[in-house]
């Protein structure tokens, strides 16, 4: 519509002339700002016809007046036309028009927040809801707007339109979060109808105060907390404490209107999946090529900072903030007692104080008190903590299909021939298990149907799992305390320690060194070994890579007398290591047999053996194969999910990029600290051992001290090697940049403070 268009309507509905024109932001609307000759401003609102229903914009109006009435200047007032109407027809293009009063002020996110402007958003919105409270219109009730909360999983397929990945899974998580705790609890919310979107730029600010909102062309009818759920992340969007600022306008809001418990426990998810809706809005109109003008990196940052935010302290905060009880408080020594009923000491906990979960995203686990721990020990959850896709893809296939693999389904195909993609050509038949141990038990008995030899060959404090035959291969347990030594049949060979070790970095073919020797032992106690089992970089022997050389040397020696080469990567694979998919690519050999666990299913009990097809053949001797839940659908739909993600996220890489900036400054802190001996690793799977100087000897205390510094830090690493004296970090591969920071100035902190030089 042209400027002269606007003037004629202006002169033929409301017999006002000789104005200034000036276009406004609007959505749904051509939007004008008004002045006179005399100086009075008006906002005139043109509104096509198909778009908005004439009995909506009465409904608009009709709350207008009724708020303008009660809440006298905080609100736009209808202006009658020349035949007293509050909505006018232009003839020549149908369009509904209407003329309202200008409210002064500046939009909310052309102003600095403080807390005074926090408190009054609270208050005005709950003054506002309270008259809304008991108006009621049909129209308003019978639309699906999509901007309404309550219909907030219908924009779940806008998120597609993300180009970054990695961003559209945290939306997701959102959109699946509102599904799991808010959907459940939907039926108790109160409705009410209300504005629907007062967001800084819906909201105006005057010497500090609020004074007004605008734009009611959002109104719903829809749980009243969703009030507070639109208007608050444009609020937070820059506070550096986004839940205590949330908490101020929720106090506010609940002096004059008040609350109910639930509402305040659902407000987190429900804050997070409005922005989830924004963003995913954000990326649909803009790859439709729409101009959507509205900044979402503002939006990003506080949605990533939410995830980091444990949903028991938000909910904990606002219910503080409004006077209600909290229930988070965890008695530890009870909950201990309680465990004890049941378990042994065999079943340890970790941390001198240990920590009472009750929920995790992504890098991130939420304990039961409210604390939020940054995750830089788990690897099992290699894509992220209930990652959204992992958890669909599961929730999915459970209700449609759980059953063996005696019967044809397409996911295990499907996921097999996925997940052997993965590998060398040569390594290309799959068995299925549910556990890393099971895997290892599993290849043991293929490597022995093999050839009929019976003897394996192990590394000193390797560990391959718990079965019988597990620990009868795991050096770190049967070495170990309550342990019963190595069986007749098991060769233990020297760890290849390249800092500990007789053969130490810097020296030239190390790896054949230590290959050699361990050769000779084999040699002298066995007639010919099954199986030469490795981790490529030993997990439980304390983040030791094997040096270069050693695999390849070891392999040749085991093929040559009969023996299959199994490797172990159900620590480290799957993309951990950074540089490749599987840790044996680093040494440039491929093994008979491969183990897989722990990370496969990202916390779904799986476990696989991948092996050659001549291994696979011999082990069909007659003897049926059956795992009953190896290669179930929901397990295949989850194994599938974690590789698609991987890919997806280019988890590998990041891996390679964060870990390999870790392990570098990590390095530089030893200018700082003679008690870091060694640091290595590849990826996001790193150690750092600690060390008396004066001898080298393991610092066992320090390392206990720092880890437990760093879980009070709310930073979750352990500590392994046979001397527990390594400290190890192997978190979920979204572990970014700035959790790495956060880790190393804890752990420079810790040092400084447990181990000043
Ligand atoms: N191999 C290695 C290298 C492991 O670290 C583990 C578990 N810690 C296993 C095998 C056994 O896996 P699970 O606990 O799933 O049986």
């Amino acid at each position: 519509m042209d400027n002269n268009a606007i003037h004629s309507l202006l002169l033929q509905h409301y017999n006002i002339s000789n104005v200034r024109l000036e276009q406004l932001d609007g959505y749904e609307s051509l939007n004008y700002k008004i002045t006179t000759e005399a100086g009075k401003k008006f906002v005139l609102k043109v509104h096509r016809h198909d778009y908005e229903q004439e009995d909506i914009l009465d409904a608009e109006n009709k709350v207008m007046l009724l708020l303008g009435n009660k809440m006298p200047g905080y609100f736009a007032r209808p202006i009658p036309n020349l035949d007293e109407k509050f909505i006018s027809k232009d003839e020549n293009t149908g369009y509904l028009v209407r003329l309202l009063s200008f409210v002064e002020g500046t939009l909310l996110y052309q102003t600095k927040i403080n807390k005074q402007i926090l408190s009054d958003i609270g208050h005005c919105l709950a003054k506002m809801d309270k008259i809304l409270s008991h108006y009621y219109h049909p129209s308003i009730a019978a639309r699906v707007l999509i901007w309404d909360l309550q219909h907030c999983m219908s924009r779940k397929e806008c998120a597609a339109a993300m180009s970054d990945k990695k961003n559209k899974t945290r939306v997701e998580y959102f959109f699946h979060q509102y599904q799991e705790q808010v959907l459940p609890h939907f039926h108790k919310l109160r409705k009410s109808t209300i504005h629907g979107d007062a967001n800084n730029s819906n909201t105006l600010e005057k010497n500090g105060r609020i004074c007004g909102f605008i734009d009611f062309g959002d109104m719903a009818y829809t749980p009243l907390i969703n009030e507070l759920a639109i208007a608050i992340p444009y609020a937070v969007l820059d506070e550096e404490q986004p839940i205590e600022s949330a908490a101020i306008i929720i106090q506010a809001y609940h002096k004059e209107y008040p609350l109910e418990e639930l509402e305040l426990e659902l407000l987190y998810y429900l804050i997070g999946a409005r922005m989830a809706v924004s963003l995913s809005h954000a990326a649909f109109f803009n790859k439709e090529g729409e101009d959507y003008a509205i900044n979402t990196n503002p939006i990003w940052t506080l949605l990533n900072k939410w995830i980091s935010i444990n949903p028991i302290y938000a909910a904990d905060t606002f219910k503080k903030a409004c006077g209600f009880a909290t229930h988070s408080e965890v008695n530890i020594k009870k909950e201990l007692q309680r465990r004890q009923n049941y378990f042994n000491k065999s079943l340890s906990v970790s941390y001198k104080k240990p920590i009472k979960m009750s929920g995790a995203a992504f890098q991130y686990m939420y304990a039961a008190d409210g604390t939020t721990f940054l995750d830089a020990y788990n690897n099992i959850p290699l894509v992220g903590h209930c990652h959204p896709k992992v958890v669909e893809a599961g929730q999915r296939q459970m209700a449609q299909l759980n059953t063996n693999t005696r019967y044809i389904y397409d996911a295990l195909h499907e996921y097999s021939e996925k997940l052997l993609s993965k590998f060398p050509k040569a390594l290309n038949k799959v068995f299925f298990v549910n556990s890393g141990s099971a895997a290892s038990d599993l290849a043991i008995r293929m490597a022995r149907t093999y050839h009929h030899h019976s003897d394996i060959a192990v590394l000193e404090h390797g560990y391959h799992g718990n079965t019988q035959t597990a620990i009868s291969i795991s050096s770190y347990k049967f070495d170990r305390k309550g342990g019963k030594g190595a069986n007749h049949n098991i060769i233990t060979l020297p760890m290849p320690d390249e800092y500990r070790g007789p053969y130490r970095s810097g020296k030239k073919d190390i790896g054949s060194l230590y290959a050699k020797d361990a050769i000779e032992i084999i040699q002298k106690n066995s007639e010919g070994i099954a199986a030469f089992i490795a981790e490529p970089i030993m997990g439980c022997g304390g983040q030791i890579p094997l040096p270069q050389g050693y695999l390849k040397d070891m392999f040749t020696f085991t093929r040559n007398q009969g023996g299959l080469c199994i490797v172990d990567e159900v620590q480290i694979g799957f993309g951990r290591v950074g540089t490749h998919f599987w840790g044996f690519e680093q040494h440039g050999v491929v093994p008979d047999i491969v183990i897989l666990g722990k990370p496969i299913g990202n916390g779904h009990p799986m476990g696989a053996v991948v092996c050659t097809e001549e291994v696979a053949d011999r082990f069909a001797n007659g003897m049926e194969f059956f795992s009953s839940f190896g290669g179930n659908p929901v397990s295949c739909a989850i194994g599938h999910a974690v590789l698609d993600v991987i890919e997806e996220e280019r988890l590998q890489q990041h891996s390679l990029e964060v870990g390999s900036y870790i392990i570098k400054e990590l390095k530089g802190f030893q200018k700082n600290f003679d008690t870091i001996g060694d640091v290595r690793g590849s990826g996001l799977f790193w150690g750092m051992e600690l060390i008396y100087p004066e001898n080298m000897a393991h610092h066992t205390e320090l390392a206990g001290q720092l880890k437990n510094r760093l879980r009070e830090r709310n930073i979750l690493i352990s500590t392994d090697g046979p001397f527990d004296n390594v400290l190890k970090s192997k978190p979920p591969l979204c572990f970014d940049k700035k959790n790495a920071d956060q880790l190393l100035e804890e752990i420079f902190n810790g040092m400084r403070e447990l181990s000043p030089s």
